[in-house]
């Protein structure tokens, strides 16, 4: 049966949601564990959105209670990232994506590795695939706007990568083209609940020395650009 629910949006900072829930029509709020969820339209298309705070508890609660509480048909997660070889202001949508601070590696198991239960058994991963119609959708909708636009892996971890020589490693190990601190997480509480997800990133940084001076000069534009194009994408989702 055809999943009726809301197109759920996440974002860690107000800034990378606060266009969306200012051009919210009907906006209802509901708050649980601290976090507000804005149900309402965006472009006519029935949305939840919120806000998550930065890092991967704080992304995978507000996910959960997302999903248990308005059963989206879709998760989306927006906001900036430090690119790996691409531009800053460029956008990257995931293809797959990997907690790259998960690591199990001192009990000998091969790469980085994720247990998750689901149901009966367990499954063991390294990355998690995004929906790929949604993903091919953000992906066009970016191209056609801006030009630069990729889609690739997107690293999540809980620090705030400005070292040249770990974003080497994320680019090396898992092949990132973006490293944040949210996508991953989400990711894992929507497969959990068999919920698809998308991840759309604008670059703010190139996770380099630069990074401390260039995500606060470039993180609003960049968190802007996202979220207008999501909301341009949203009525073909
Ligand atoms: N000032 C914020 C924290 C920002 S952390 C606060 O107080 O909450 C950086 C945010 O931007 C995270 O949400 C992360 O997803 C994203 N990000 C941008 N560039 C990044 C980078 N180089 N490494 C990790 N995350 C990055």
């Amino acid at each position: 049966m055809e999943n009726k629910g809301p197109i759920g949006v996440i974002g860690a900072m107000t800034v990378e949601v606060k266009g969306l829930i200012a051009q919210m029509e009907n906006d209802r709020t509901q708050e649980t564990a601290g976090l507000v969820f804005h149900r309402g339209l965006l472009g006519g298309v029935d949305c939840v959105v919120a806000k998550c705070g930065a890092g991967k508890v704080n992304s995978a609660v507000c996910a959960q209670v997302m999903i248990t509480q308005y059963a989206p048909r879709l998760v989306i997660n927006v906001g900036v990232a430090g690119g790996m070889d691409v531009g800053i202001g460029d956008l990257v949508v995931a293809s797959q994506c990997v907690q790259h601070d998960f690591d199990t590696t001192p009990l000998g198991e091969p790469q980085s590795q994720l247990t998750i239960c689901r149901g009966e058994g367990e499954e063991s991963f390294v990355m998690l695939n995004s929906d790929q119609a949604a993903s091919a959708l953000l992906l066009e909708e970016a191209r056609q706007i801006y030009g630069g636009a990729h889609l690739g892996v997107i690293a999540t971890g809980d620090s705030f990568v400005a070292d040249p020589a770990k974003g080497r490693q994320l680019r090396r190990q898992f092949g990132a083209k973006a490293v944040e601190m949210e996508g991953a997480s989400i990711a894992q509480a929507c497969y959990m609940n068999s919920v698809p997800f998308a991840i759309l990133r604008a670059v703010s940084d190139n996770a380099n020395d630069d990074s401390p001076a260039d995500f606060p000069a470039f993180v609003q534009a960049c968190a802007e650009k996202s979220a207008r194009l999501l909301a341009k994408a949203l009525p073909r989702l």
